[in-house]
This record gives structure tokens, sequence and C-alpha cells, in this order.
């Protein structure tokens, strides 16, 4: 078997090993990097079924990686260590639905699933080459505390975490800045989550500055965050494919910056049967309105209940729309250019009248998340954290006599307390982790949504 090799979505970066692509994040050409081949696996799938979560990731990941067999092992060993359930993502039947837990790791949310295996990863690389690494990210909340649970007190890591300030849960926020590690530095951004991410794109366009102070990314553009959520889809739809006898099964993804069920779409292709893919957005629908009109423009950021998803420029949509026009990166170019000046893209309708039949995309307000929450708490005795609520009222609208249906859980409801007391009208949420940081001492640094004053920061406190 040859080692897969990374090319960028916009075709002129000389094609890179999968090490080369983890360390490079975004592309030089601007574009992001893809596998140069999807594997197809349907073969293996009946022995599959029978693995456990690890093996599993050990399959999916020796298709995509050119790391040796022991050291692969250990790595995904290691990164799921410590997660509080040993099936590490399992998926209960509620109600209609399988609601699949990806909320076991150290900061109860799915985003630990890939960046404790990231950041495994950095650190086997960076010992093994004498070099160091300055992570560089943006979040909403819940990639930041994972990245950041990740790396603290590595050796050779610093990372660099901007939020937007004010604008996260209190709880998110206290996840990241209670962690007083010398070689983590919260940055409160005054402004918007999307000011965050276009501050962060342009330090990386700059690739002196890139290179100069070995800047690394850890946000859903690295590839390797996709490929590591691709296996609990493996994992989830082969179980519960199983249990309920169906031949295909259905996926409801509340999403943001579309890793998640981008994720979900790699392991389409590489053919697990999965009918359709539910794409989930709360009141910042871009993504729902592109899907269901084939337009996809910009909106204003408005915040919800389930804030890791209050995004309008979605990271990773660009890699889905390089596939949907047909691998030309020529065509992907001009797309993103007519975007970037009017603010506006579009793509043709399939017949049918839909931009792709594997998605179905749908839209769960405040008021759909709260009813949401309250249903599956008063009949089925679950608590939803919001961003599941919204996965779960869209999945309600299209369920399948056929297939099963699973729907993601990104967090642990005790993450949102306040949402889910909105709801039921009671505190019911709590988790022992979360109770631990009410009197954590807590560091960030305030910065205004400029460029340069990031910048600045980073010069002084990078290692080197
Ligand atoms: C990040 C996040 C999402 C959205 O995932 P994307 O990969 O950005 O689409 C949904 N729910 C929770 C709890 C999250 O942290």
């Amino acid at each position: 078997m040859e080692t897969m090799q990374y090319i960028s979505t916009r075709g002129t970066t000389r094609p890179m090993g999968f090490q080369d692509a983890v360390l490079t994040g975004l592309a030089p050409d601007g574009g992001l990097l893809i596998p140069a081949e999807i594997p197809n696996v349907s073969a293996l799938l009946d022995d599959w079924a029978k693995l456990s979560y690890q093996d599993i990731t050990f399959e999916i990941l020796r298709l995509f990686t050119d790391l040796p067999n022991d050291d692969l092992r250990e790595l995904i060993d290691s990164s799921y260590a410590n997660f509080r359930h040993p099936e590490i993502a399992p998926a209960w039947p509620v109600g209609p639905v399988h609601i699949l837990e990806l909320f076991h790791g150290p900061t109860l949310a799915f985003k630990d699933i890939a960046l404790q295996f990231l950041s495994n990863f950095f650190e086997y690389i960076l010992k093994r080459t004498g070099r160091r690494l300055n992570i560089l990210g943006a979040t909403s909340g819940d990639t930041g505390s994972a990245a950041i649970h990740g790396v603290r007190g590595r050796e050779r890591i610093n990372i660099f975490i901007m939020h937007p300030h004010g604008r996260v849960a209190p709880l998110q926020e206290k996840q990241m800045t209670s962690v007083l590690d010398p070689n983590v530095f919260n940055i409160a951004i005054e402004g918007t989550f999307d000011d965050c991410q276009q501050i962060m794109k342009s330090i990386f366009n700059d690739l002196d500055f890139k290179e100069k102070y070995s800047l690394g990314a850890v946000n859903s553009v690295n590839w390797a965050r996709v490929m590591v959520q691709i296996v609990y889809y493996f994992s989830a739809g082969l179980y519960v494919m199983t249990e309920t006898e169906s031949s295909h099964v259905q996926f409801a993804v509340p999403t943001g910056n579309f890793g998640d069920v981008l994720a979900g779409y790699y392991a389409a292709r590489m053919g697990l049967p999965i009918s359709h893919l539910i794409l989930a957005t709360n009141e910042n629908d871009i993504l729902a309105r592109f899907f269901n009109t084939g337009e996809y423009s910009l909106g204003r950021v408005v915040p919800t209940l389930s804030p890791s998803m209050d995004i309008q420029v979605a990271s990773n949509f660009e890699r889905y729309l390089y596939y949907r026009l047909n691998a030309d990166s020529e065509k992907l170019k001009a797309v993103m250019k007519e975007f970037a000046t009017t603010g506006k893209l579009h793509v043709p309708l399939v017949s049918g009248g839909c931009v792709d039949d594997l998605f179905i995309a749908g839209v769960g307000t405040t008021a759909d998340t709260l009813a949401t929450i309250r249903k599956y708490h008063e009949q089925y005795g679950y608590l939803l954290d919001p961003h599941t609520a919204v996965g779960v009222h869209v999945a309600e609208q299209h369920l399948s006599r056929n297939d099963a249906t699973v729907c993601l859980a990104t967090a642990h409801p005790a993450k949102f307390s306040k949402a889910i007391q909105d709801a039921v009208g009671s505190d019911l949420a709590y988790h022992p982790v979360l109770d631990a940081l009410r009197d954590a001492k807590t560091r960030m640094t305030v910065l205004p949504a400029d460029e340069a004053a990031v910048r600045t920061f980073i010069e002084d406190h990078v290692q080197d």
C-alpha cells in the first residue's frame, strides 16, 4: 500500500505526506489539505463491526497516515486512556433515535476525541525532530478548551487561543482560563468568533511569520481532526445498524464549522452505508440555507443557546465545495473569489432541486432547542445539551421508516446548564469536573480585534 499523499483544494501546493500535512495546517496556496484519494472500505465493514473503538480507529488511521503501526497504536491508546467511558463513544436508543455520546473526554465535548489525538501526535513528531511548535487557534468555546487540555504542560508546545471576549459560555471560558500551565495563553478578543478566525487566517497566510515562529493550527481546518472524527461514524453506524437490523443509517449533526459533518461525508464516501447526513444549524443558518437553495451567503452572527455553532463562515466548507465542484480547483478558486468579493457564492442544484442528495438540512431555533430539551427530559428521562438538541430537533422531522437515525451528542449538558435550567425549570445538569471549576483561579489577556496586537503578543511569548 502506498502512503497517502495530501493535496490542496486550490491545486497549487506540492503533494505532501500526512505528517507534513498535519504540521502545515492551511496549505501554502491558501487552500485546505485533503487526501489525494478517498479509500473505499466497503469490503471490510463486516469485520470492523466486531472491533473496539480503538481498533476501528487504528484501521481507519492506517489508511490516511504514514506512521509505523506500533507508534500509531500507542498514540491511539494514550489518546483515549483518559476518557470516562470504556466504549469511548457509546450510542444509546433514546425515544425514536440513537444518541451517540461524544462527550466523555476531559473537557466534556466531542472535540476532545480529535484533539487528544492531535496533541499526542504533535508531541510525538516534535520529540523525534527536536522541533518546537507554537499553536495558534480561534475558538467559539469548545475547540480552545479541548486544545488547551490536550497540550497543557507539554514541553515543546506553546498554545495561543483566541476567543470572543464575553461571548462564550461562562463555564467554557473557565475551562480555558483556569488552565494555568505556563505554556497556555488565553487571548480574549474584543469582537466575534469570526473576527478571531479572520485574525488567525490572516496570520497563517503570512508565511514568513508562520515559519519564523513555527506556528501550527489545531482548528478544524487541520486534517488530523477531520480524520479522527471519521471513526465514530463507523463505530456508531456499524453498531446501530446491527442493533436495529438496518441496512443504512442516517446521522443528524449539529453544525458550525462544518468539521464534524465533513467527517461524516468522508465516511459516506469511504463506503459506510449512510442514507442521509442531516445537517442542523441554529439561527446562524448559512449552511442550512446553502444546502436548501444552492446559495452560500454571509449573514450576521447572532448569539444563541448553542454558542459553538454561532458561526457564519464555516472554515471546513471549502473541502466539501471542492468535491461538490468535481475536484476542479480552478472553479473552486473562482467561486471562493466570488464569495470574498460579494459575500455570496452559488452552486447549481442537482435534479430534485437540492445541492446534494446525501444531505438534508434544517434549522433548530432557540424555541425548538428548549422544547426539544424539555421533551427528551420529560418523555425519555434524557438530558440533551442545546447543541445536541438542535440536531435532534431537525432529525425528528426526517425520521426514516427503514434506516436508524443516530444523533451526535456533541457536549455534556452540564456545560450549558443555563439552557437546561431554562428548558426544564431546574438546574438538573451537573458534572463534578465542572463543579470543581467554580472557585478556580483564571488567567487571560484581553486584546482588541486587531491583527497587529495579536502578532505582537505572540512575538512576546513564543517558544524558540
Ligand atoms: C464545535 C461544536 C459543534 C460544531 O461542530 P463543527 O465541527 O464546528 O461543525 C457542535 N457542538 C458542540 C458542542 C461543539 O463544541
